[in-house]
């Protein structure tokens, strides 16, 4: 395999903004390795909002803030804030300049824009090694090995592998556990769903648990209830059987006590997955550069989700980009130290607003959610 001046570990959302990026400046000597075996067999994951001075600034620089408009969802900026026993307490935010995209379809723009025999798919990455001289090996799982690549940039998201050669630093269990369920729109509940929680998202808060609703870009709904749990909670659910997971959530432990409104949304959703809620540290953040390899988005500063994730993901790639572009591909070094120092304050601001967000939402009801985090949305009173 021809060996890259640049190798991206990762064709998510941040990957495939660096690739397009790195393009854009004239710097096509990379290969983006991913693990999946083409676009479409990923787990396609929710809907996304893109900040302004984040997210779509890099778009535009990308020069694909056009096609984004194509697709992006302003009506589903909505906000709206219930309790347990059914009353909305406020809706807003309609209109609000972050508009939500579906990340396939976020996925899909990037990719459309960098050329095709500079993704590789399949290309499950095991393990980054320095040999002699600094000389770096990258071994895939099919037995596959890369060596001499100057840069390796790990864009692999929460559970990175190239992050081991970087730092020690691994996600840690949040505590929390979204159990993921859909309602269709050819379920004979989605016209009641569209009714009851209409655009957006609507976040239910009630005795430390949470429902977020999220409105995707076909229109059907996203449901993630949201639980204290132990670390390998998931691992004791099949979640194959809809049924069972139904009653799980339905019982005492769970939503037993929560008005019909929420109950009827748990008897009807289907396609149920776990997502465990690991962060990092704001310590974390702190490895000293090492030379021909660095990290961006998750990969570099996974945390609970706080909204950011993505947008932050994206500002990684335009920076890492920018500063390789300043620096030349000669002194990668230098770019990945200047692009770190940037980087580093940016992930802890995000991991220490995930921890906020985390504490916030899990309460009581409503309102401790918002004397917690009200100041935080701009919500004086
Ligand atoms: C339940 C949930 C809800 C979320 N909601 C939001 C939200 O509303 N807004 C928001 O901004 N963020 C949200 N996030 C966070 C957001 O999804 C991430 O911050 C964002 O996807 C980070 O992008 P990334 O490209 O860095 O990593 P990822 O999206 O994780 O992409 C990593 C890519 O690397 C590939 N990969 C992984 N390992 C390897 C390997 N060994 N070899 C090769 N390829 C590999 C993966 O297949 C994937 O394509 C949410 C996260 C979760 C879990």
């Amino acid at each position: 395999m021809p060996t890259p001046q640049i190798a991206i570990i990762g064709a998510g959302p941040c990957g495939l903004t660096l690739a397009r990026l790195l393009e854009c400046k004239g710097i096509k000597d990379y290969i983006v390795y991913e693990r999946d075996d083409g676009p479409d067999s990923s787990r396609a994951g929710g809907s996304l909002d893109i900040h302004p001075e984040t997210g779509q600034h890099a778009l535009r620089e990308a020069g694909l803030f056009d096609k984004f408009k194509d697709h992006a969802r302003y009506a589903d900026t909505a906000f709206a804030l219930g309790d347990k026993n059914g009353n909305k307490i406020f809706q807003m935010g309609e209109g609000r300049d972050a508009p939500e995209i579906d990340r396939a379809e976020l996925c899909k723009i990037l990719l459309d824009a960098v050329p095709a025999d500079k993704i590789k798919w399949g290309y499950n990455l095991k393990e980054v090694t320095f040999g002699d001289e600094g000389r770096s090996q990258l071994r895939f799982g099919d037995g596959t090995t890369l060596s001499g690549v100057r840069l390796v940039i790990g864009t692999d998201g929460a559970w990175s592998k190239v992050r081991r050669v970087i730092t020690e630093a691994s996600p840690q269990f949040s505590g929390k556990t979204y159990l993921e369920g859909r309602i269709r729109r050819d379920s004979p509940f989605y016209e009641t769903m569209a009714k009851e929680f209409g655009p957006g998202m609507y976040l239910t808060v009630g005795n430390k648990k949470i429902t977020i609703t999220q409105r995707q870009g076909d229109g059907s709904y996203r449901i993630y209830f949201g639980l204290q749990t132990p670390e390998h909670f998931s691992r004791t659910l099949d979640l194959q059987n809809m049924e069972a997971t139904r009653q799980l959530l339905l019982s005492s432990k769970y939503y037993g006590d929560w008005a019909a409104r929420h109950k009827d949304v748990i008897r009807h959703a289907t396609d149920f997955w776990a997502w465990p809620l690991y962060t990092l540290s704001k310590e974390d953040l702190s490895w000293k550069s090492v030379s021909g390899a660095t990290l961006c988005g998750d990969a570099a500063h996974v945390t609970i989700p706080n909204g950011e994730g993505v947008n932050l993901a994206m500002t990684d790639a335009l920076e890492l980009a920018t500063s390789i572009g300043q620096h030349g591909i000669e002194n990668l070094d230098e770019a990945v130290k200047q692009y770190e120092k940037g980087m580093f304050p940016r992930g802890v601001e995000s991991i220490a607003q995930g921890e906020v967000m985390s504490e916030a939402m899990f309460v009581e009801g409503p309102e401790m959610f918002l004397q917690r985090f009200g100041p935080v949305m701009g919500l004086t009173n």
